[in-house]
């Protein structure tokens, strides 16, 4: 096996210099596409064995670069090293010749490291020749659960309309363990907070890094003027954290934590939208993905429901606010995807209940409401979309939302600050050529000068982040 894995990388190594005599200095080692070769190294679970991620059983390499025992009988894909090419050797009838040594399916075929999992297991398959690129999913996929993933969801609205027990209820977690409630006195001097909660959760093997910013204090003071400012600062502030990162030396390691995601709750009990709802909205919307969510559900007949929902769409359309667009099916798709993709898009603004007891009706135990006069359940889809909401952000469009947060939220801040920067630059050059001053290339003692040393030391750190920019938009990065 060892055989067949050096085999492999000098194939795809050959492939990179066959395509470009240039791209061979990036063949296996230093460029992107090599990373899934590298990643071959430290695979493969036995046939048979559960796909990589659910419950992995081996990784030969620790991030130190120390090594695991070998599990008996696991293939070993070791690191391969930059050599010169034999291009004879790298011919695919060789290839599957070479590969072939010790397939218990066919002779022309080596025992797959995807096992179960590989694309070309069918029957069908079996006596074919393949080069292997349609494995690339399952390296992909093998790649990002190691890593684990980051979500960061903030929640708005005022005081009271259960932000914290949906929260709880979506995660089943106690994210609010030492929450502390103001009295109505504190509350008249209280200033919006914004808090955050992290906890690790793990699922089958996947791990989250899952943040809660909430905004304590929101819509709660006499004069809510400008209350949304705080939640602006605190976006702004972590996109700028990332844009610093991003303009650093190490942007291996780079700490995500710009909001992926704002649950909007609009209360159940007035006549659609406030004022403070539409300034909040269209001061963030072109910051942060906003979801609507019509709070407390239970308190409303399903027509009131439906007619609330139906006033906040009307009004979220003529205040122009735009809030999360979840994004078109493709036109080959299922037809029952489509139908949840147009239920999904139907229920906006979610109608959502939250509770975080269990409670008990014919027998059946559930998360739910208990009132004088029946039970409302929580997972009901009769009775809220609370698991539409849920599946939503977790299991159909979580990507989507980060995507969004990084390809349109966060681009347009880094735009908006490198042509911040520029203007900055330039007119400061052109002010101290206008002035025809020499720049001092040491502080001196008066105030003055110093400070226009300093400032002048700030501007050259700008233009040089500006240049590792533009160099970096250069090669595409
Ligand atoms: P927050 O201040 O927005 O975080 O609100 P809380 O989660 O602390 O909830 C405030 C109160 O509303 C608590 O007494 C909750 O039990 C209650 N509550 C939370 N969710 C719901 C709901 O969906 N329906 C009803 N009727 N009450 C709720």
């Amino acid at each position: 096996m060892e055989h067949l894995s050096s085999t492999t990388n000098r194939f795809v190594n050959a492939m990179y210099r066959q395509r470009d005599p240039e791209l061979s200095s990036l063949a296996i080692g230093d460029c992107e596409d090599s990373e899934l070769a590298y990643t071959m190294r430290d695979l493969p679970p036995r046939a048979g064995q559960t796909f990589p991620g659910s419950e992995m059983p081996m990784t030969n390499r620790e991030p130190d670069g120390s090594t695991h025992p070998h599990t008996p009988g696991t293939p070993t894909f070791t690191r391969p090293l930059s050599r010169s090419l034999e291009p004879e050797l790298v011919r695919r009838g060789q290839l599957s010749s070479m590969s072939s040594l010790d397939s218990p399916m066919s002779p022309s075929r080596a025992k797959s490291p995807w096992g179960r999992f590989d694309p070309y297991d069918s029957a069908e398959d079996q006596d074919k020749e393949y080069v292997g690129f349609a494995t690339l999913p399952n390296q992909v996929h093998r790649k990002s659960v190691k890593k684990g993933f980051a979500f960061t969801l903030m929640v708005a609205g005022e005081s009271g309309l259960g932000k914290s027990t949906l929260v709880n209820s979506l995660f089943l977690t106690d994210l609010y363990k030492d929450r502390k409630m103001l009295n109505a006195e504190e509350r008249i001097s209280q200033t919006v907070e914004i808090t955050k909660h992290t906890v690790p959760i793990e699922e089958k093997g996947v791990k989250l890094r899952l943040t809660i910013v909430d905004t304590p204090g929101f819509g709660d003071a006499v004069n809510n003027t400008e209350c949304w400012r705080a939640v602006e600062d605190y976006i702004d502030q972590q996109f700028e954290q990332y844009f610093r990162d991003e303009s650093g030396l190490n942007r291996k390691n780079i700490q995500d934590n710009r909001v992926h995601c704002c649950l909007y709750f609009i209360s159940p009990f007035g006549h659609g939208l406030r004022p403070m709802d539409v300034e909040f909205m269209k001061t963030l919307h072109e910051k942060v993905n906003i979801v609507p969510v019509l709070a407390k559900a239970d308190s409303l007949t399903p027509e009131e429901v439906r007619k609330m929902k139906m006033k906040i769409c009307e009004e979220i359309e003529r205040f122009d606010i735009n809030i999360y667009q979840f994004p078109e099916c493709d036109s080959d798709e299922d037809e029952e995807i489509k139908l949840q993709h147009q239920e999904l898009k139907d229920s906006i603004p979610f109608a959502v209940i939250g509770c975080n007891v269990q409670a008990e009706s014919q027998g059946r135990r559930f998360r739910g409401r208990q009132y004088p006069w029946g039970v409302v359940e929580v997972e009901n889809p009769e009775h809220s979309d609370f698991l539409k909401l849920r599946n939503m952000l977790v299991r159909t469009h979580m990507q989507d939302l980060k995507d969004v947060t990084r390809e349109t939220h966060y681009e347009n801040y880094r735009a908006q600050c490198i042509q911040n920067m520029t203007h900055m630059v330039v007119r400061e050059r052109k002010r101290s050529l206008c002035k025809d001053l020499p720049v001092p290339l040491v502080p001196v003692d008066s105030n003055t000068e110093r400070l226009i040393w300093e400032k002048d030391e700030e501007l050259r750190r700008m233009q040089e982040v500006l240049e590792r920019i533009q160099e970096q938009m250069r090669h595409g990065h």
